[in-house]
């Protein structure tokens, strides 16, 4: 089966075989080896310097890794903004609320890209917002929200940014020198083609010093503190620990950042060329969307289902819309061990199905 939803990826043969290493208490120094290649590993991705940025582990899915983020780093005095243009911006708005933390959404429709000029006036209108939270790539409509414009704006009122970087990281550029970026929260097992169980936060030190205990378990800055002691407060995943370490080498060898996002785009390219031939128009145009995934609109006549059940009898798992989208839209990503023979087949039966 050849997984085409955002996540968890089809793996290649390398990181599934990395599965089947020795096991390691995660108190023996080779669990804390492992744990400071995956962390040094995370920071090489962009090439961060780990005297200013720290990456912190945890177990857990993409969303364990936003809601540490959110939790720990909005000081108790502080307030956030939270850009909301889809599901994912809702689901940063919903942790703060169950933190208690002040927050104000910026909401917008969710086939739109976030307002500039909204964003400058909420953020004159209330001078005590201390930082912004966006979606790099809201994963919901395949939109690539635009990180500069955002930095811009924050760093001219001293604002710092909190980004979901879920489903980005690893294949788009992310601007962490000259931005306002406080931290970006990501996953294993999207664009770096690890398994699932492990996330992570990419933070700034400065940022850390100041982060406040909200949450036990997602606890930032213990699990920062710890691990740069060579320590962890809990189980780690230690299995997706050797799959993240294997697939950031595999990342590597193929040529890094740049490669990835390459490879992406010509894969996704290669889908929407096919499907267009199709007749099946994409609800964003390309120079708005990600390289990761794609929405496409719903042919006329033919449900999600029709269209999902005869590409899985197929060997193609494609996604659903989500919330009010899914009678309009379906999605297509094109992360993990994907090659463009694979989207040529996926193309055939789209081909034979909508015949
Ligand atoms: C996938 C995703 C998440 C987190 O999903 P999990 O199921 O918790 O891994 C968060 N944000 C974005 C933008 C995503 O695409």
């Amino acid at each position: 089966m050849l997984l085409l939803n955002p996540g968890p990826v089809t793996l290649t043969e390398r990181v599934r075989r990395s599965l089947l290493q020795t096991d390691l208490c995660h108190r023996e120094s080779e669990f804390y080896d492992l744990q400071d290649e995956a962390r040094a590993r995370l920071l090489e991705v962009y090439d961060l310097d780990p005297a200013q940025w720290s990456a912190v582990l945890m177990t857990g899915s993409g969303t364990a890794a936003v809601e540490s983020m959110i939790a720990a780093l909005v000081p108790q005095q502080g307030k956030l903004l939270v850009v909301q243009n889809g599901v994912y911006g809702e689901r940063i708005a919903s942790i703060a609320k169950q933190y208690g933390i002040a927050h104000d959404v910026l909401d917008h429709d969710w086939m739109q890209a976030p307002d500039p000029a909204r964003i400058a006036a909420q953020l004159d209108a209330d001078r005590t917002i201390t930082h912004v939270a966006v979606i790099h790539h809201e994963t919901t409509t395949g939109r690539l929200n635009n990180l500069c414009t955002l930095s811009a704006l924050c760093h001219a009122r001293g604002v710092q940014m909190l980004v979901d970087g879920v489903s980005s990281f690893g294949a788009e550029s992310i601007d962490f020198v000259s931005s306002p970026i406080a931290a970006v929260a990501a996953t294993a097992n999207k664009c770096l083609h690890g398994v699932p169980g492990a996330a992570f936060v990419i933070v700034k030190r400065e940022a850390l010093a100041q982060a406040v205990s909200r949450t036990y378990y997602l606890d930032l800055k213990r699990l920062a503190s710890l691990q740069d002691q060579r320590n962890t407060p809990f189980t780690p995943s230690v299995h997706a620990y050797y799959a993240l370490v294997e697939a950031l080498c595999e990342f590597v060898d193929e040529g890094g950042l740049k490669a990835r996002h390459a490879r992406y785009e010509a894969l996704a390219e290669q889908v929407r060329a096919g499907l267009a031939a199709l007749g099946v128009e994409p609800a964003l145009p390309p120079e708005q969307s990600s390289v990761v995934l794609r929405a496409y609109r719903l042919p006329t006549g033919v449900t999600y289902e029709q269209l999902h059940d005869g590409l899985k009898a197929q060997g193609f798992v494609i996604y659903a819309g989500q919330g009010g989208l899914s009678a309009q839209l379906f999605r297509i990503s094109t992360m993990g061990a994907i090659e463009p023979g694979d989207i040529e087949r996926l193309l055939q039966a789209f081909g034979q199905l909508l015949q």
